[in-house]
């Protein structure tokens, strides 16, 4: 309480001061590109995907421009230790995103290299993944999907295999028949959430959908 009142809670854009929960005021709040796409086959997150695997449905919540408020928010969530940017993006995509029935199954976040993660302390996904999941009602996993490490000598010497094989992640339980949710931040050449994808895809008869905080337009 005295924390609060010493150090009030600021927009992350004008710096005005607000309601402890929020991030940005309602002036800026309007500054926000949210994407409006609808969770279904063709939107250009969908369509992007597509180009790397079959994925069922896709969702972006912001657009990540250049200099904008949405690349203000990632950052914030990503690099100022701020953990609750990831309940209010979560809250913000309860408001936009409707999943046509059926629902995934299972949520999954990407995991962050060990390395960043002990940087970082956190994963910037687990507590958005974490709210998604309890409103829609949807079980999460955070270790589902593992990232390889590699020592620099070994990535230089295996980078071409990795790029082909796509083994910087790797499945760490057998699963099937399972219409799994990807979550990541930021959607960018879609490498990521492929090589992921294609560990779920192999490992059984599974679906894919993606859903990303924001789009790289
Ligand atoms: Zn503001």
């Amino acid at each position: 309480m005295i924390l609060d009142l010493l150090f009030p809670n600021r927009c992350i854009c004008c710096n005005r001061i607000i309601e402890p929960e929020l991030l940005v005021c309602s002036l800026c709040f309007s500054q926000i590109h949210f994407t409006h796409f609808d969770y279904y086959k063709n939107n250009p997150v969908a369509e992007k995907c597509r180009l790397l695997f079959p994925v069922e449905n896709a969702y972006a919540l912001i657009q990540f421009e250049e200099e904008s408020l949405s690349r203000k928010i990632i950052h914030e969530l990503k690099y100022r230790s701020r953990q609750k940017t990831g309940k209010i993006l979560a809250e913000w995509t309860i408001e936009h995103l409707d999943f046509k029935s059926p629902k995934p199954d299972l949520l999954v976040s990407v995991p962050l290299h060990p390395k960043k993660l002990m940087k970082r302390g956190y994963n910037q996904l687990h507590l958005f993944t974490e709210t998604l999941s309890r409103f829609y009602e949807i079980p999460f996993s955070h270790d589902l999907i593992k990232r390889n490490q590699y020592s620099k000598a070994q990535a230089l010497k295996d980078k071409e295999h990795r790029i082909e094989s796509g083994n910087t992640f790797s499945i760490t339980e057998a699963i099937t028949g399972k219409h799994i949710l990807l979550i990541d931040d930021v959607f960018t050449t879609g490498n990521t959430v492929s090589s992921i994808a294609w560990n779920i895809l192999n490992a059984g008869d599974n679906k894919v959908s993606v859903l990303v905080m924001a789009m790289d337009v």
